[in-house]
């Protein structure tokens, strides 16, 4: 497989460094606030990445995706809203296990937590590992990394070295290249702020020694193979990730940087600040599946920009939909004999599916291989062409592409918790045949009517009525 790597920056051969298990690392959600579809454009992207490595190329996957949960957003909030921290950041937490379930996101091997006593420890011997190297100072109770010490600072974002500030402090935990300064480790204790002591002196963590810390306690030996995230985190965040892990240990911390471009809203990121964000659940109150939405942001390639509008929502609806009612199609059919060309066509659409991945995770090229293969097949059925054993190699081959892409499966499972209990809908279908048969069909429409107005279609066949959401 070929993927980008933002330290080179160009498309590289990856394979896994032992040649078995990915070793991965993604920086998840700073949990002040619920995330917002432009978080999860990432997490998507990173959930495909990581389906992708296991089950299109055979790689075991070992990620781990953090939840930030001390940092100056995270104090912030819990200030403002009176709570304690941990308490604060536990309903974020929540909300986001919620999002990633309804979006089909794997569950990862590690979930930690940033105040997790066992990752404060694993940040404060990184940060005397980088002391007794000689890469920090103290000042006023914090500690600094001064990057003067470390000539390679600024290779990942390729900062111009000529600006920095040499000697400045910056304290905050997110600034601007062009503020590229000694940053903060350790925060000395400021009042009402958590505060904890594994031998730095009291304080709290900065935001990027966390994920170094977690990386390296939970993943092993540097390098790891792919560290994952939004593209806004090139710098500072992984640049000081970098730095704090080669500083600590004298190896190079990472072997191929995945980055995701950004999920904009008329031409901006999606972000707070803008305040122009919505979230799983604002969509669903909209009448939009959350199978829709993951299929929305994966479509597109994870390198480009997407703009989110609704149309674009509908049109992902719309093509979730030929895929599922395509499958459905192949259910009904029935009979014939194994078709040698068609079980080729089928192995042209795999691989056709697998170079895409192949190709840095062209998403967009492996559903256009699908989308292909539905025509072709619709034509074969149209011209009773298509026989049971046919319409098997071909279900098997979508089941195959939707372990990676990971949305027929979710589409399937909304199906199948319906806004109206299954059975209902079967007693009602009965009803409707019922009054058809005695004629009585005012009675007919208006069972179709009430379905209708709770969200499910009735489609009459010569084979009988299948229902179907809205
Ligand atoms: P944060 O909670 O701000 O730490 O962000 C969590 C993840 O979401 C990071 O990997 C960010 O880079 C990513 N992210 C934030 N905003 C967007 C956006 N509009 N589009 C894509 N990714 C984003
Ligand atoms: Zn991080």
């Amino acid at each position: 497989m070929r993927l980008y790597n933002t330290l080179t920056r160009q498309q590289e051969e990856f394979a896994p460094a032992d040649a078995r298990t990915v070793r991965m690392y993604a920086c998840g959600l700073t949990v002040y606030a619920r995330g917002h579809i432009g978080n999860f454009r990432t997490f998507v992207c990173v959930d495909v990445l990581r389906r992708a490595l296991k089950y299109a190329f055979g790689w075991q996957v070992h990620e781990v995706m953090n939840f930030t949960d001390v940092d100056d957003r995270t104090i912030a909030g819990a200030e403002k809203a009176g709570q304690p921290l941990r308490e604060y950041t536990d309903q974020f937490i929540e909300a986001y296990r919620d999002d990633a379930r309804a979006l089909g996101l794997e569950s990862v091997e590690d979930n930690p937590r940033a105040t997790d006593e066992d990752n404060l420890r694993a940040m404060a011997d990184m940060i005397k590992a980088l002391d007794q190297r000689g890469h920090t100072y103290r000042s006023d109770g914090s500690i600094y990394f001064k990057i003067s010490t470390l000539p390679g600072y600024g290779g990942l974002s390729r900062i111009d070295q000529s600006g920095i500030m040499a000697g400045a402090r910056v304290d905050s935990d997110n600034y601007t290249k062009e503020d590229a300064r000694d940053f903060v480790l350790w925060k000395a204790t400021k009042p009402g702020e958590p505060t904890w002591d594994f031998g730095t002196g009291p304080g709290r963590p900065g935001w990027h020694i966390e994920c170094s810390a977690m990386a390296l306690r939970l993943l092993g030996q540097p390098p790891i193979d792919i560290h994952a995230g939004g593209v806004d985190l090139i710098f500072p965040h992984h640049e000081n990730e970098i730095a704090q892990a080669e500083g600590a240990t004298g190896k190079p911390f990472v072997r191929f940087w995945f980055h995701v471009e950004h999920l904009l809203v008329d031409d901006q990121k999606m972000s707070k600040s803008l305040g122009n964000t919505y979230t799983v659940p604002d969509l669903a109150a909209r009448g939009y599946r959350p199978s829709a939405v993951r299929y929305l942001l994966m479509s597109g390639h994870y390198r480009k920009q997407l703009n989110f509008t609704f149309a674009s929502l509908v049109q992902a609806e719309e093509s979730l939909r030929r895929l599922t009612d395509f499958l459905a199609r192949l259910g009904t059919v029935s009979g014939g004999d194994a078709h040698p060309e068609m079980a080729a066509r089928v192995e042209e659409a795999a691989t056709a599916f697998k170079n895409a991945l192949a190709d840095d995770l062209n998403t967009a090229a492996a559903l256009a291989a699908l989308f292909d293969l539905v025509r072709a097949v619709n034509s074969a059925i149209d011209a009773g062409d298509l026989s049971a054993p046919d319409a098997k190699v071909v279900s098997d081959c979508f089941a195959r592409a939707d372990q990676v892409l990971g949305v027929i499966g979710l589409r399937q499972q909304e199906e199948a918790t319906p806004p109206v209990p299954a059975s209902e809908i079967e007693e009602l279908i009965d009803a409707r045949q019922a009054a058809r048969r005695r004629r009585d069909f005012s009675e007919a429409d208006r069972i179709r009517q009430d379905l209708a107005g709770r969200g499910i279609l009735l489609e009459d066949s010569a084979s009988g009525t299948r229902w179907k959401r809205k």
